[in-house]
């Protein structure tokens, strides 16, 4: 195995530890370039906040493969000099062997996605993962329920995480953060989204772990700091990222019909990206808490 020569990542578990106990949250964001991960790092340094970059499994062929983002995210944290805790997570890893890959490549994170799986087939998965992570100090979430929408071709309906499930899964396999699907989906909602709190609250006093808002683009503010006061300390964000950069760049291409420069199409997405990120950090309330 070839481990990257000095990695200044680090894993989200503390990072989390330190959220819940002071009630805000660590944002996850997708990058879907590397020029994102920029806009992220530059985003959360500047608001003295921790993060979590991730990128989607489904995703990580498109951007180069597990060693070439980790390698990656690890320069471009050296050269813009980030002294912010950062911590580099595989979203929605497929496959035990997906996510030996990514500890493998030097992630500091993984996400094994067992909710399409019986809950007997979720935990084995899990403890496979949580096993390898271990020997590692990699951390480690897993999913209980499944979130609903469409996200890089990852496609769900609604179906509530199970209070009893949830608390097997994280006796039987120590991870170290729970996203229990209550309602949220991924990519944009169909009107108000309706989050399951009751089951939230029951749910984070009976596991005790931090939990893991997956969906969380389109969340009104008020139910996202309920979130948080509910138990949950790292939000993923996606879909307004995207959003952004889309009208960002669309804005450049339908302004010049003559544009054909690179960088003068994509840095205003980036940009875009860059200030979505720094509004969820304080959305989350994770602002100063580097
Ligand atoms: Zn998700």
């Amino acid at each position: 195995m070839e481990m990257i020569a000095t990695s200044r990542l680090v894993p989200m578990k503390e990072m989390l530890e330190k959220a819940k106990k002071e009630k805000y949250a660590v944002g996850q964001f997708n990058i879907n370039s590397f020029q994102w991960a920029e806009a992220m790092l530059e985003a959360a340094e500047e608001e003295r906040s921790p993060i979590i970059v991730a990128s989607s499994d489904r995703l990580v062929d498109y951007l180069g493969g597990f060693k070439t983002i980790a390698t990656m995210v690890n320069r471009i944290v050296e050269e813009k000099k980030i002294t912010v805790p950062v911590a580099l997570h595989l979203d929605h890893g497929k496959s035990v062997e997906r996510c030996k890959e990514a500890i493998d490549a030097g992630y500091t994170s993984v996400m094994i996605d067992g909710s399409h799986y019986s809950i007997e087939e979720n935990i084995a998965m899990t403890k496979e993962v949580t096993d390898y992570a271990r020997l590692h100090g990699v951390t480690v979430e897993a999913e209980v329920g499944t979130v609903g929408g469409n996200e890089d071709g990852l496609i769900g309906g609604i179906n509530y995480a199970d209070p009893q499930e949830c608390l097997r899964l994280v006796q039987e396999t120590e991870i170290d953060a729970l996203a229990a699907a209550l309602g949220s989906v991924h990519g944009p909602y169909q009107g108000e989204p309706k989050l399951g709190f009751a089951e939230m609250k029951e749910i984070s006093e009976l596991t005790n772990v931090p939990l893991v808002l997956h969906g969380g683009s389109g969340i009104p503010l008020h139910q996202i700091h309920q979130a948080i006061e509910f138990g949950h300390a790292k939000i993923n964000v996606n879909t307004e990222c995207l959003q952004a950069w889309a009208k960002a760049v669309r804005n450049v291409l339908d302004n010049d019909k003559e544009v054909y420069d690179a960088r003068t199409i994509l840095t205003p997405g980036k940009e875009a990206v860059k200030e979505t990120v720094r509004e969820k950090i304080r959305d989350f309330k994770s602002s100063n808490k580097a």
